[in-house]
């Protein structure tokens, strides 16, 4: 039985994958996107958030941290000086107005998949199941397998959205157990790239052609970033590589029966509603300032994707 670090589960899911679905958030990725939805995934572990909104100064978190990491300025004012903080989770266990609370907490697979299979009547329903993201259910890739075979076993659809920035194997391991790969690419210049999220590309297009490779449905799912990769040149660019990955699909489905498995694509436009997410972490939100894409501007990238060759999920 392994264990991991888990972020949320979110039940009644509708945007992660076919049907409703439960969508398992685990901790720790590879990638620093500065626009990240899911800011309190991006570290491997657990921290402390303070959500200054919810406090009703108590102070029942200064008398409880041993480090002097909390307390009042001179004009009344909470402070978390976050250089003490150890993680100990002492505040947090008693902050009732829950203005302290940790990113993640340590579950078994078995939790986990107890906590999935509460709502099995509606991914039966309908055709709906689980899916895990991130982070990058990848990186604790042991933990996410377990899950994924125990989802299996009691014959739940499958999903992981991963961004690919992992060594093969990691992929690979999960493959067996997965329906549905649910990828996304933000650049295909790897300089812009690197920018934009701290890493290259490299590694994720060659698992991008690997995966094309399988018999798994592959969604690719694009988010549009202001002054990262909202231009129509950017979104050819990338439209046209996954135009290249069904082309290879469909040559080594050549002479088979049937029609080679999906590979489409969805443009997910930037929204700023993480904003509190970052105060709570102590992190500046550098997309603060970012306008999201009108809906006009998808439009007109979603033809831009179309004319490259790409097949649009759900068109
Ligand atoms: S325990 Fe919670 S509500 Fe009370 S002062 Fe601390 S952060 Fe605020
Ligand atoms: S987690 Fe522990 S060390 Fe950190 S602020 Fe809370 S009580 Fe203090």
């Amino acid at each position: 039985m392994t264990t991991g670090y888990i972020c949320n589960i979110q039940r009644f899911s509708v945007h992660d994958g076919p049907g409703i679905r439960t969508t398992v958030f685990l901790k720790g990725c590879t990638l620093r996107c500065f626009w990240c939805h899911n800011p309190e995934t991006i570290r491997p572990r657990p921290e402390v958030q303070f959500f200054a909104n919810r406090c009703i100064g108590c102070a029942a978190c200064v008398d409880a941290c041993p480090e002097g990491a909390q307390g009042f300025d001179e004009n009344g004012l909470r402070i978390f000086d976050r250089a003490k903080c150890v993680a100990c989770g002492k505040c947090v266990d008693v902050c009732y107005a829950e203005a302290l609370v940790f990113t993640a907490k340590a579950m078994t697979a078995e939790a986990v998949v107890a906590e999935i299979l509460l709502d099995r009547a509606f991914y039966d329903n309908s055709g709906g199941g689980v899916t895990l993201s991130g982070g990058e259910p990848a990186l604790q890739v042991e933990f996410s397998r377990e899950i994924l075979e125990r989802c299996k076993a009691a014959e739940l659809h499958t999903a992981i959205e991963t961004a690919a920035n992992v060594p093969w194997e990691s992929l690979a391991a999960l493959l067996p157990v997965t329906d549905l790969v649910m990828m996304d690419i933000k650049h295909m210049d790897s300089a812009k790239h690197r920018d934009a999220v701290g890493a290259p590309n490299a590694l994720l297009l060659a698992n991008a052609r690997r995966l094309a490779e399988t018999d798994k449905p592959i969604l690719f799912r694009i988010p549009v970033i202001p002054t990262v990769n909202d231009t129509p040149e950017e979104i050819a660019a990338i439209a046209a590589f996954i135009r290249q990955l069904t082309e290879l699909r469909a040559a080594q489905h050549n002479g088979m029966a049937g029609q080679p498995v999906p590979i489409t694509l969805e443009l997910l436009a930037f929204h700023r509603m993480a904003g509190d997410k970052y105060n709570s972490l102590g992190w500046e939100y550098r997309a603060a300032n970012l306008t999201p894409p009108t809906k006009e501007h998808m439009a007109m990238l979603m033809d831009v994707a179309a004319a490259q060759g790409a097949v649009l999920h759900g068109r």
